[in-house]
């Protein structure tokens, strides 16, 4: 079913864009002043996020229903702090009024956006800042080509992606508004994590401090918990997968994996096996064995990788393979004891007998560092001149 409105849904969509240059995305990115574009339009973000989550939510339910939200030129007018005259405004207010309270299907096209600087490029996309100009809510352009996309065969995948991604809304999920589609290009709207990639940052500062570490694991079982409650594995947990928000916080993204087996992404993709769980790598596993566990599991290589710089497994292919269906790993002796006990709590080989997500977050170690009302980054940064932001951390 999901499939089928997710195909009827890219039949509807608007394939005219009067910005469209039709050269398979190589001119149009027009870079304006990328740099101001997000600092200038932090005050509209709330706004914007609003507006676009409106229009989001607009394009997921195609019935007449009429949106009575604040208007448009009041939430500008909010976050421009009375930059317009009054006549702008009540153009605004007419357009927002069109726009917004009548029972009209707003549909995303290419137009609505600046187009930024790139923020990376991935095997089947490249992603751009982006502004939607009517609001100034920055967000991250995902474009992917229809053909790559063809030619790799996961046009699946890029369903899965779109259809659970736009389902989710938490603090640690990075979220997908909406997408659109020309003869080309699939466009995904997602939100813009400022700090960029996870990976990027552990492999600068080698390892992680235990209080960093322990608000980051925290934050990964606040999500997992959330992704298990609406029945979704990611299945695909680890740094690289994993984005950070301007204020420091965790967003795990790239759905399109989620209930696609990793070891053949791994294998023939990335190379690694270091976070299969070994529930996956048995000979003969079927891609209905595994449960949400392997989660679990991921998340145990996961605090390993944060505190110690490398994974558990890390090894030859044949080796690392060996090693995760014996659980055969050592926590060097820097790591505290708490932490090694989650770690072992967490890589355990039956998968029903992994710590359940609710126990990691009542764990010692996570409660030492994450202590509500306090910031334990303070704490420490206090002896270690450490700065961090303390992220969302949410233990409820
Ligand atoms: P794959 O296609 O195999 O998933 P990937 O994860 O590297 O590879 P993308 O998800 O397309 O590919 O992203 C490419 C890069 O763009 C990311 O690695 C990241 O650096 C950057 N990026 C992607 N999405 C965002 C975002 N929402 N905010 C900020 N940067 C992003
Ligand atoms: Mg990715």
């Amino acid at each position: 079913m999901a499939t089928r409105t997710l195909e009827s849904r890219f039949e509807r969509m608007s394939v005219t864009d009067e910005n469209d240059p039709g050269d398979g995305g190589k001119t149009f990115l027009k870079s304006k002043q990328t740099s101001t574009a997000v600092t200038s339009s932090q005050l509209a973000q709330n706004s914007g996020r609003a507006n676009l989550l409106k229009i989001a939510l607009q394009n997921q339910n195609t019935t007449s229903t009429i949106i009575t939200v604040p208007s448009q030129a009041a939430q500008w007018r909010a976050s421009t702090a009375g930059s317009r005259t009054s006549e702008e405004a009540a153009r605004i207010d007419r357009k927002s009024n069109q726009i917004y309270q009548q029972p009209v299907v707003k549909q995303f096209h290419l137009g609505m956006f600046e187009i930024g600087r790139p923020l990376g490029k991935g095997k089947f996309g490249r992603v751009y800042l982006a502004r939607e100009r009517s609001s100034g809510f920055v967000c991250a352009l995902k474009v992917l080509m229809k053909n790559e996309i063809q030619q790799g065969k996961v046009e699946k995948q890029v369903r899965r992606e779109i259809e659970i991604q736009s389902n989710l809304r938490h603090p640690n999920v990075l979220q997908l508004y909406g997408h659109f589609h020309d003869s080309s290009r699939i466009f995904l709207i997602l939100e813009f994590a400022g700090k960029g990639e996870l990976y990027k940052h552990l492999r600068k500062e080698n390892r992680f401090p235990e209080w960093k570490a322990a608000q980051y694991i925290a934050q990964m079982a606040a999500a997992l918990k959330y992704l298990h409650k609406k029945h979704v594995m990611h299945r695909d947990i680890k740094p690289e997968n994993i984005l950070v928000g301007i204020h420091g916080e965790l967003k795990i993204s790239d759905f399109g994996w989620s209930v696609h087996a990793p070891n053949n992404r791994r294998n023939t993709m990335c190379g690694t096996l270091d976070y299969l769980p070994p529930e996956m790598i048995k000979p003969g596993a079927q891609d209905n064995y595994y449960t949400e566990k392997v989660d679990l599991w991921s998340l145990g290589v996961l605090t390993y990788e944060f505190l110690v710089g490398e994974a558990p497994f890390e090894d030859t292919p044949v080796m690392t393979q060996r090693r995760i269906a014996r659980g055969e790993m050592t926590v060097p002796n820097f790591v505290s004891p708490e932490a090694k006990d989650l770690i072992r709590r967490l890589l355990v080989l039956d998968p029903e007998k992994r710590i359940p997500l609710e126990q990691v977050q009542k764990h010692p170690w996570i409660i030492k560092h994450c202590v509500k009302g306090e910031r334990a980054s303070m704490r420490d940064s206090k002896s270690t001149g450490n700065k961090f932001s303390s992220a969302s951390t949410d233990l409820g």
